[in-house]
């Protein structure tokens, strides 16, 4: 199966942007742990070159380099010559997905995980009830030593409380579809409650939603939402993605607002790309770059409205981890440190490599265990370094991650998404 020729010519025209210069080498960290050019993104773009024109087929190797990549898109921002890497190996996965030469258990754990349980809010609920079902009446750990056998028996590596508590009640039913500001509103936003985060992290969802009342906003919270399709567009699902995109654009868009407030990086990327990825559909082409103009992250939001946090003293010692799919892919890093800093002028602790990968990467931990928790060690050790009580980062994968490193070295510190530490203001 090859790529369309639209599709060949948009890869090789940003692949014939590389000017072979090498910069990107140092910032990624799959070369970092192999140190072999052909897991660096210099490497993976010739690679693709050679299979988008034709000249190599879709070979093993090709196939676990694609893999073996985070996507965290950290090449990207170091690149001088705009190369845009990120769409290129999500165009080799789709390419790779589309030729059927994913390994047997990827398939089938593609298969379950993203066209069964993700793509379906239905099953995800259903998945969620039972799984809160043994978390409450066997407890978390017990659910923990299952997965950590079947990590082991797959994935030769060793992992402890890696499976999070999922929250007591999804947070799409403790809220109404319609919240209003606190004081005069001067905002109207649509807040897209997630798949996942929905259903671990309804507490961070309620704080997101408090902070934007606080901050003037109309919130509406519509029912029946779907995952935006970003899980499905970095692993080659091309075509589930954009039906995922368009239910959510369509469902959106009956509602009048003037901004779709995100608080996961990954989400927020992917959605701002929606207007990219109906370029060819003559009819909603311009629905959903106009929608894509719509969307902002949370951080980015707040310091565009000159929001004010309120005036009470933080004592606790705050550094700060940029998700890649917010520092890389939306060019966001100084907004949340600024209200960070708004909060906690003394308190403030910059984290050495902030912006280097912790390993979460979608679903890479699930898939690339090994190599993820071996990230996951360098962003701990910097961590460390910093004494800091809590890291703040705005994207569940990262805070699951994070968590896990945090309790696998019983360190004293917490991860918290910013609007938490925001929220707890008011408390
Ligand atoms: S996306 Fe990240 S892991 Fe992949 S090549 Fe670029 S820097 Fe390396
Ligand atoms: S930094 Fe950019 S131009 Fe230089 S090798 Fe990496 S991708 Fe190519």
């Amino acid at each position: 199966m090859d790529l369309s020729n639209r599709e060949v010519m948009v890869s090789n025209d940003l692949i014939s942007k590389c000017i072979h210069c090498g910069l990107c080498l140092p910032t990624c960290p799959t070369y970092n742990l192999t140190l072999n050019e052909q897991s660096s993104p210099r490497g993976r773009i010739q690679l693709m070159k050679n299979v988008f024109e034709n000249k190599a087929p879709i070979s093993d190797q090709f196939v676990y380099e694609m893999q073996f990549c985070l996507d965290c898109q950290a090449c990207q921002t170091a690149c001088p010559a705009g190369v845009q890497y990120g769409s290129l190996v999500e165009e080799a996965r789709n390419l790779i997905s589309k030729s059927n030469r994913e390994s047997t258990l990827y398939k089938i754990f593609k298969f379950i995980f993203l066209k069964q349980i993700i793509y379906s809010s239905k099953n995800l609920k259903l998945v969620y009830r039972v799984i809160r079902i043994i978390q409450n009446i066997f407890n978390v750990k017990i659910v923990n030593q299952l997965v950590f056998n079947i990590f082991e028996a797959f994935q030769s590596t060793k992992v402890f409380n890696l499976f999070p508590k999922v929250s007591e009640k999804p947070f799409d039913e403790l809220v109404s579809e319609f919240l209003p500001a606190y004081g005069k509103a001067n905002y109207s936003v649509i807040f897209p409650y997630g798949c996942i985060m929905n259903l671990v992290f309804s507490k961070t969802q309620n704080d997101t939603v408090e902070v934007l009342r606080h901050a003037g906003c109309n919130v509406i919270i519509p029912k029946n939402q779907s995952c935006c399709g970003s899980l499905h567009k970095h692993n080659g699902e091309i075509g589930d993605a954009k039906n995922l995109a368009k239910q959510n654009i369509i469902l959106f868009n009956k509602y009048k607002f003037d901004y779709l407030i995100q608080n996961s990086s990954g989400c927020g990327a992917f959605m701002k790309e929606y207007g990219n990825l109906f370029q060819d559909d003559d009819r909603f082409s311009e629905t959903a770059i106009t929608f894509s103009k719509k969307c902002k992250d949370f951080s980015e939001f707040l310091v565009g409205i000159k929001y004010n946090p309120p005036n009470r003293e933080l004592n606790q010692k705050i550094t700060y981890h940029d998700a890649c799919h917010l520092i890389h892919s939306q060019s966001i890093s100084k907004e949340p440190r600024q209200l960070i800093s708004l909060l906690n002028k003394n308190g403030y602790v910059e984290l050495n490599e902030a912006s280097w990968c912790c390993g979460s990467a979608g679903i890479y931990n699930v898939t690339h265990t090994k190599d993820s928790l071996e990230i996951l060690d360098r962003k701990m050790d910097n961590l460390i370094n910093t004494q800091a009580d809590i890291v703040i980062t705005n994207n569940p994968g990262c805070l699951l991650q994070l968590e896990y490193g945090i309790k696998k070295r019983k360190l004293n510190m917490k991860a918290m998404h910013l609007a938490t530490l925001l929220n707890n203001l008011y408390q």
